[in-house]
């Protein structure tokens, strides 16, 4: 894919860290051989963490995150280290970046996170050209010492040791990185696809969103055969048809309505389940899911959206999620709903968090999500799986086959 057609949330994301005035933002503009970010001798000039949406020769599509020093001090530099370590969440590869100082002490908290979230770092001493030969060797061995890592020594300045951050770069690409479909196996060539789009208000008028639109562009890479109708319009819409589709994507808020007129050779699937499985654990949703069975009136459920909008009439989050689990629960079950990347770090008084299809996020954002909330040992789900468990579906994966039932099973003295 060129850098025009490659979403911002399908690149790969490196994330630049260091000490303020390392020269992260001078390597950045090294890197990518262009000035993209703002350059200053002033410690401190980077403030919130920039994405800038880049093609690297030997890389391809990627976003370079430039973040703020991690040693900022004072109640604003706190909170520019708190937005540095929300960026961090979001990279599939970590620069670390080293100069010659007499401690290693914050890069080690760093390190230890990236370690924490099985993120590949890759080491950097910057500022070599102020430093001789004897001081880059020790650098280096300290380095290696500390964190078993061997440093690429680098001039951003100067623009030394590029290539070879390039290269490193390159090795340090996860395995599976980019070979996710959003449809795996679920289609094939010639395949006809029925895509059912209701056309409510949050598709803006001549528009569609993007989790329709990233779905049928690739329904269409793959040369399958895609149509689509409004959920009004599912009658005539497999009459018109000579044979059933082979697959119904359907938009989840209708899913109920889609399965019972569905052929029965049509498999069904909907755009948030899609996307349970492309951006996040749908094993770790479908298991989630049952924990709606568990909630009563003094439950407490998270619902993180990754658009930041202003609140709909109708939204699926703030109004049509929590009615129905209202509806099943009890009037008093408390919702919080959390947008964009304002996610609380403390999850234990949540007994659920329902997460969106996260179409804005990159896969490794969502995944670092996910884990927080295992750690905290709190089910997640997302909307899409979650709207088919409330509206009485059977929702079925490996997971729940080789679940034992004690995972499913309510906790009642912990009110889970
Ligand atoms: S980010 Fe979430 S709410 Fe926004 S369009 Fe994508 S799936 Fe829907």
């Amino acid at each position: 894919m060129s850098l025009n057609n490659t979403p911002r949330s399908s690149r790969l994301h490196i994330g630049i860290f260091g000490r303020r005035n390392s020269g992260k933002s001078t390597l950045i503009n090294a890197i990518t051989n262009r000035e993209v970010a703002i350059v200053s001798d002033i410690a401190g000039t980077t403030a919130d963490p920039v994405y800038k949406s880049m093609e690297i020769s030997g890389i391809g599509a990627c976003v370079l995150i430039d973040t703020a020093g991690f040693d900022d001090e004072g109640s604003l530099g706190n909170l520019r280290v708190e937005k540095t370590r929300r960026a961090c969440e979001a990279c599939d590869i970590a620069i670390i970046v080293f100069t010659n100082q007499d401690d290693f002490e914050t890069e080690k908290e760093w390190f230890d996170i990236f370690k924490r979230k099985k993120t590949p770092v890759l080491a950097i001493l910057n500022k070599s050209d102020m430093l001789d030969e004897k001081e880059i060797a020790t650098s280096v061995k300290r380095i290696k010492s500390e964190f078993n890592l061997t440093p690429i020594a680098t001039s951003a300045k100067e623009k030394l040791g590029i290539k070879a951050v390039i290269t490193a770069l390159l090795r340090l690409v996860p395995d599976d990185f980019g070979d996710r479909t959003i449809l795996g196996d679920l289609v094939k060539e010639n395949d006809v696809v029925l895509l059912v789009m209701p056309q409510d208000i949050q598709a803006p008028k001549g528009r569609l969103i993007l989790p329709q639109v990233q779905t049928l562009r690739e329904l269409l890479d793959r040369k399958t055969l895609p149509f689509s109708c409004t959920g009004d319009k599912i009658d005539e819409a497999l009459n018109a048809l000579s044979s059933p589709p082979a697959l119904i994507i359907t938009d989840s808020q209708i899913y109920r309505k889609v399965f019972d007129k569905k052929p029965p050779e049509s498999k069904l699937t909907s755009f948030s389940t899609l996307f349970a499985a492309y951006k996040g654990d749908l094993d770790y949703y479908i298991k989630g899911a049952y924990a709606i069975d568990c909630l009563n009136e003094t439950s407490r459920v998270l619902i993180s959206e990754a658009c930041a909008h202003v609140p709909l009439k109708e939204d699926i989050g703030r109004e049509k999620l929590p009615r129905m689990l209202r509806a099943k629960v009890g009037q008093s079950l408390s919702v919080d709903v959390r947008c964009g990347t304002d996610f609380p770090d403390d999850l234990t008084s949540y007994d659920l968090i329902i997460q969106c299809g996260a179409c804005m996020f990159n896969r490794k954002y969502v995944l670092s999500r996910i884990e927080e909330a295992k750690n905290q040992n709190v089910p997640m789900t997302n909307y899409g799986v979650a709207i088919a468990k409330l509206s009485g579906m059977e929702i079925a994966s490996d997971a729940l086959a080789n679940a034992n039932d004690n995972d499913l099973e309510c906790n009642k003295e912990g009110d889970k």
